[in-house]
């Protein structure tokens, strides 16, 4: 099989397949015996290369050109004016395809009262846009609402005595000594109404206990509001837990 030359063959192609050939960039050939032939993606591997999974030829496809002493892998050389005939009306069936469900689009937007199909799919995107907002405003409001219920509890000073469950506990890194640094972590409790305790702990928490309910045992040592969110919580200190 020779190379291609692109220019001087497709002249001897017939106005058809020669509009395809130029449309899609063909590389063509000449056959033996005189035809035509364009440079395709072969039928058996798709382009690949590779098909068979004989265990002496590994998986090279023996479809492609190569086989048969070429040197396209994954490639065949096929008859110009059939491969355009055969493009064409492939063509032509997916125009047909496509006109069908244009149709069939069309009709479903008037019927959903739209203008075009465009303006439907459009109006969709921003109904889903609007939906998901809202849930995310919902969401923000509810956890607002639920933060605006906490109380502080206690006073400071006071020492008290309750069951909490252990909300999360993250270890805080604090002043480098140089030869040691010193860490806290800072635990954190809800009690039966969801207000919040915190406590940083010096000595350490199990971290197997998050998630547990505790008898929780603290001085109130300040209350402050959680500036990012505006939450209310009970500084402790000088905890033990049961
Ligand atoms: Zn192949």
């Amino acid at each position: 099989m020779c190379e291609a030359k692109t220019i001087e063959i497709v002249d001897g192609l017939t106005a058809k397949a020669r509009e395809v050939a130029t449309r899609l960039g063909w590389k063509l050939g000449r056959h033996e015996d005189g035809s035509i032939v364009a440079k395709t993606e072969c039928p058996r591997c798709g382009g690949s290369g590779h098909y068979s999974r004989c265990e002496t030829y590994g998986t090279r496809c023996f479809g492609c050109d190569v086989a048969s002493g070429g040197t396209a892998v994954g490639f065949v050389w096929a008859n110009a004016e059939k491969l355009a005939k055969k493009t064409l009306a492939a063509e032509r069936k997916a125009a047909r395809v496509a006109k069908v469900l244009d149709a069939d689009r069309a009709a479903f937007a008037a019927l959903a009262g739209f203008v075009s199909y465009d303006d439907l799919e459009e109006s969709g995107r921003v109904l889903s846009f609007k939906r998901a907002e809202a849930k995310a405003a919902a969401a923000a409001a509810a956890k607002a609402a639920a933060i605006a219920g906490l109380e502080f509890v206690g006073e400071i000073g006071e020492k008290l005595s309750i069951e909490a469950t252990v909300a999360s506990a993250f270890v805080v890194p604090g002043m480098n000594l140089g030869y040691k640094v010193l860490t806290s972590t800072l635990v954190k409790f809800h009690d039966a109404s969801g207000n919040v305790f915190v406590w940083f702990s010096s000595a350490g928490f199990d971290a197997a206990k998050v998630g547990s309910t505790v008898k929780l045992v603290g001085t109130v040592k300040a209350h402050r509001t959680y500036e990012k969110t505006g939450e209310r919580q009970t500084i402790l200190t000088r905890c033990k837990i049961g």
